[in-house]
């Protein structure tokens, strides 16, 4: 395969950046505004490395051992990577993912915030943090209610002095993910939250129609996850 196959790494990178700047367009917003996280879990670096040497640097991880297995080298490598937590967190890992990870979207119940305080307090550098809103109310999925939003938001700010950049949702499976996206749009600018992060390989463009400032695009850049 050449460099010019469609289904090249470069290819693939190329199309989904030309939607994401069209959707902008279309939605009276710069290209510029929505960044692309190429979310590589499951993905090798064998995977990996072709789309960082098309010019990708952020990517989106789920789980925070898999990503110590795989990051530290390419960050070695390549040192203007960006690291993003796209999944749960739990508080044990906390010390290897503030080393690896430049961002957490998933900030998304109390003893997380408090761990984060403790780990502030050693010393230790705290990634920028969006909160992760479950607007679905699904049982099985993180993330703080939507009317319980506001309220942590605020304990963030005064209780706990936790800088928070945006919110991000994962909208459930068989809703219209339209309705979440136009709720969390409307729980970050009611609380003066200027970042989105919120889209799939699946509903990106739509996303950025609302509002999306962070798209998290896997299988759409790498193929499908087996
Ligand atoms: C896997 C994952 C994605 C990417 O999903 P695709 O449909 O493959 O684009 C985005 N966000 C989160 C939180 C994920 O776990």
């Amino acid at each position: 395969m050449t460099g010019s196959d469609a289904t090249s790494p470069a290819a693939r990178l190329a199309a989904i950046r030309s939607r994401i700047a069209e959707a902008a367009r279309a939605a009276g917003r710069a290209a510029g505004d929505v960044t692309l996280v190429a979310v590589s879990k499951t993905f090798g670096v064998d995977e990996i490395v072709p789309l960082i040497e098309a010019g990708q640097r952020i990517f989106g991880e789920n789980r925070v051992q898999e990503a110590t297995a795989k990051w530290p080298a390419l960050k070695a490598r390549f040192p203007d990577l960006e690291l993003h937590l796209i999944g749960p967190l739990q508080t044990n890992k906390l010390d290897d993912a503030l080393g690896l990870f430049d961002a957490f979207h998933t900030l998304d119940r109390e003893k997380l915030a408090l761990a984060l305080v403790k780990a502030r307090d050693r010393g230790l550098r705290l990634p920028r943090l969006f909160v992760q809103v479950n607007t679905g109310e699904e049982p099985q999925k993180a993330g703080i209610a939507p009317a319980d939003t506001d309220g942590f938001l605020v304990r963030c700010r005064d209780d706990w002095a936790l800088s928070i950049e945006g919110l991000m949702c994962i909208p459930p499976l068989d809703e219209e993910p339209a309705l979440h996206f136009a709720l969390l749009e409307k729980l970050a600018r009611r609380n003066g939250l200027a970042k989105l992060s919120m889209g799939m390989s699946g509903d990106f463009e739509k996303a950025i129609a609302f509002g999306a400032t962070h798209v998290r695009v896997g299988s759409a850049l790498f193929g499908a996850r087996s």
